[in-house]
């Protein structure tokens, strides 16, 4: 084992810090293997009841109508989340175009949207029209509110009572912290929150923002309550084979409002060909409990070691996970660069490209990412970027099999040790 690493760049001295830091972890490691074997039993189950057979895997063309594959993979989605129905196509090109259309799709003019758990994702901005932008739901005449969290993280019930008005249609909520440095929600705490809304407003739609949740725990938000969860098919649940798409499972009005706005009204859900798509969607699916268990292993294996080096880390090493985000706060640049430099080397793709930080439209400061993912910006694969700002926060995540993901942690360790930052 020793000289497999040492091929690979890792030092002796690496390597046995990471298997101290991995003896201490067994407990919870076992933990994540019940989850996923609870979480591929289900999938199974929805596959099973849902008859997938070989002809599934067949793709349409053209309108695809009647898409054997497709819709069937539909109601395994459905029956995954338990939820009236689902809507998961390759036409839906992104997590932000999932969301997008089950906004504008379940909104009319007139109405309000609230976030009772503070500024949603980034890409959110512009299709809400926080940011002023063509096409958002502010030119729609829909219109926008927002409850922040409590310093402490926690919902402000007093404030969500009183922002909750007669125009108040809808209400999204995110359950990964994405980029803030707030906690992410437990499916317990957001199914507390659905109730509390639930209370002063039933017929409010309920939509969660799923993304990089999805398995991470035994239930999900549409268990406790939710109208719409929504995810991208190039996170957890396409399993990594996936390689585009988008899903939305909800309420069978909900969903059917949503397909109108994806396709056009009258058409909906009949039409989509699935285009080469639908095996490696259902495998993707298949694999994807298990996947997400490797990139939780690895989320909290990266945690454990840089705590132990003295870098703050968020989720810590001992917090409960609700999704497969790691934010470690390196502090200078330099660390930062290496850690990124780090995980690239430790890819399966692209492992000799050396990242540089560079200029992005939208950020103030560069950027460095790190990727060498065989589906082009997949987060479900080993990735790592962040601002070259203080406090030099990088957020990390996936790995598509624990072994590929202990070895690219690994290797950020040991470009940080190698470039004289931390010493083991
Ligand atoms: C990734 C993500 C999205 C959507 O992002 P895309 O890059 O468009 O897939 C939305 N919300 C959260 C919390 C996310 O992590």
């Amino acid at each position: 084992m020793k000289n497999i690493y040492e091929n690979l760049g890792i030092s002796e001295e690496v390597l046995r810090f990471g298997e101290e830091i991995l003896a201490g972890l067994k407990t919870r490691f076992e933990e994540i293997d019940e989850n996923a074997e609870y979480n591929q039993l289900k999938v199974i189950s929805a596959m099973q009841k849902n008859r997938v057979s070989a002809a599934c895997f067949a793709s349409s063309s053209g309108y695809g109508y009647d898409d054997l594959g497709r819709d069937v993979l539909e109601k395994v989605y459905a029956d995954t989340f338990h939820t009236e129905d689902a809507l998961m196509r390759q036409q839906i090109t992104c997590g932000t175009h999932a969301l997008g259309i089950a906004l504008a799709g379940n909104l009319r003019p007139g109405d309000e949207l609230l976030s009772p758990v503070g500024r949603p994702y980034d890409t959110l901005e512009e299709i809400i029209g926080i940011q002023p932008s063509v096409g958002s739901l502010a030119e729609y005449g829909i219109t926008y509110r927002q409850v922040d969290l409590k310093p402490d993280g926690g919902f402000d019930y007093d404030a969500i009572r009183a922002a909750v008005n007669e125009k108040t249609r809808m209400a999204t909520i995110q359950r990964s912290k994405g980029y803030q440095s707030r906690p992410s929600f437990s499916v317990g705490q957001i199914g507390e929150l659905i109730a509390f809304l639930r209370k002063i407003k039933p017929e409010l739609i309920i939509m969660v923002d799923n993304c990089y949740g999805e398995f991470t725990e035994r239930i999900e938000p549409s268990d406790v309550g939710a109208d719409m969860v929504v995810g991208s098919l190039i996170k957890n649940p396409g399993g990594g084979l996936a390689a585009t798409g988008g899903y939305i499972a909800g309420t069978k009005e909900c969903v059917e409002r949503a397909a109108y706005r994806l396709t056009t009204p009258g058409l909906g859900k009949e039409v989509g060909a699935s285009i080469e798509v639908n095996r490696s969607f259902f495998q993707g699916f298949f694999l994807a409990p298990v996947v997400t268990a490797a990139a939780l292993k690895g989320a909290i294996f990266a945690a454990n070691i840089y705590e132990k080096l003295g870098f703050p880390v968020i989720p810590d090493s001992v917090e409960s996970r609700h999704d497969i985000i790691q934010a470690v706060t390196l502090k200078s640049p330099e660390a930062l660069i290496a850690f990124c430099k780090g995980i690239q080397a430790g890819s399966p793709v692209d492992s000799y490209v050396d990242p540089v930080p560079g200029d992005m439209p939208g950020y103030d400061s560069q950027v460095i990412m790190a990727a060498g993912a065989f589906v082009q910006g997949s987060s479900i694969e080993l990735s790592a970027d962040g601002p070259l700002r203080e406090p030099y926060n990088v957020y990390f995540q996936g790995g598509l099999t624990w072994p590929s993901a202990k070895l690219g942690i690994l290797s950020s360790l040991q470009k940080l040790t190698e470039a004289g930052i931390v010493r083991i």
